[in-house]
């Protein structure tokens, strides 16, 4: 399979956004635009999801447990931004960029973000905040390493007739460690990190081997926990297997043909629990 590839590091953390997020005002059908890690995933968890979120496009309030995530991330990212430029940022500076972005993305929302109780957001806040600065003191990354690319933005192409596959790598350490950052309210088992993150990060091995031409070394999924008092646990994996990658064809194939077969059949499951559109769906399921 040919694969060509481009990656780039962008001039400022404003522009790293490539790929429209899910309900952003689209220009057309784009579902055969590209291809990402998260389009898969959400096929592969259910076809009638992936029909509201991406085709019907419903734009639902953001839950939370997303929406801290999306904080943490960021701080995360700017973070290591700055030891990329080399001028490493203060607990301090972290800590106001946390609450500005805090601000900002919530007033931006579409819809208030749902927290249960008046006061639970600052609880929230301050929880992320505390999760940081656990990670910060145990970083598995030593203070002095300069990464190799920080939020990287990837293109790749899979060949004649399949779309480009996109996407973001949160941070790629020397000699292509690829990283991906995790905010969970539990510990993850590894075996069943590795199991519930398959898809993404072959998404990632994908597009960092067409990139560089170079296989990655492995995989590291740092995963900050939000217990009473936080934790930090790094899951590390080796490069992608074979198997894995004969997986994500796979999948890449079921995407197209069920796209074009318009294919939305429900999966009902224990994930409904956390589906965004549970009511809807049952609705019109006639449940
Ligand atoms: S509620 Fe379940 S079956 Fe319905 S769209 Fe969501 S995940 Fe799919």
């Amino acid at each position: 399979m040919s694969v060509a590839s481009e990656l780039r590091t962008p001039s400022a953390p404003s522009a790293i956004r490539l790929l429209p997020a899910p309900g952003q005002p689209s220009t057309g059908p784009d579902l055969l635009a590209y291809l990402s890690a998260s389009r898969l995933k959400c096929w592969q968890t259910c076809r009638r999801q992936f029909y509201y979120r991406y085709v019907e496009r419903l734009i639902v309030p953001t839950a939370p447990a997303l929406f801290i995530g999306r904080q943490i991330h960021a701080v995360l990212c700017r973070w290591n931004w700055a030891k990329w430029k080399e001028e490493p940022l203060t607990r301090g500076q972290l800590r106001d960029f946390l609450a500005q972005h805090w601000e900002e993305e919530a007033t931006a929302e579409p819809f208030p973000i749902p927290w249960k109780q008046p006061g639970d957001e600052i609880i929230a806040r301050d929880q992320a905040w505390a999760m940081l600065e656990t990670y910060f003191d145990q970083c598995p990354v030593p203070p002095e390493e300069k990464p190799e690319g920080v939020e990287v933005e990837v293109e790749c192409s899979l060949g004649d007739g399949i779309p480009p596959l996109f996407g973001i790598i949160d941070l790629v350490r020397p000699g292509g460690k690829i990283v991906d950052y995790k905010s969970a309210a539990r510990s993850p088992g590894g075996e069943m990190a590795a199991h519930q993150h398959a898809t993404q990060l072959a998404v990632y091995g994908l597009i960092y081997r067409g990139t560089t031409g170079t296989q990655e070394s492995g995989f590291e999924v740092h995963h900050l926990i939000k217990t009473k008092v936080p934790k930090v646990i790094v899951s590390t994996y080796g490069p992608l297997s074979a198997a894995m990658e004969s997986e994500l064809f796979f999948l890449i194939d079921d995407y197209l043909e069920g796209i074009a077969r318009e294919a939305w059949v429900p999966s009902p499951g224990q994930h409904c629990a956390w589906c965004d559109h549970l009511a809807l769906c049952r609705k019109r399921s006639g449940l």
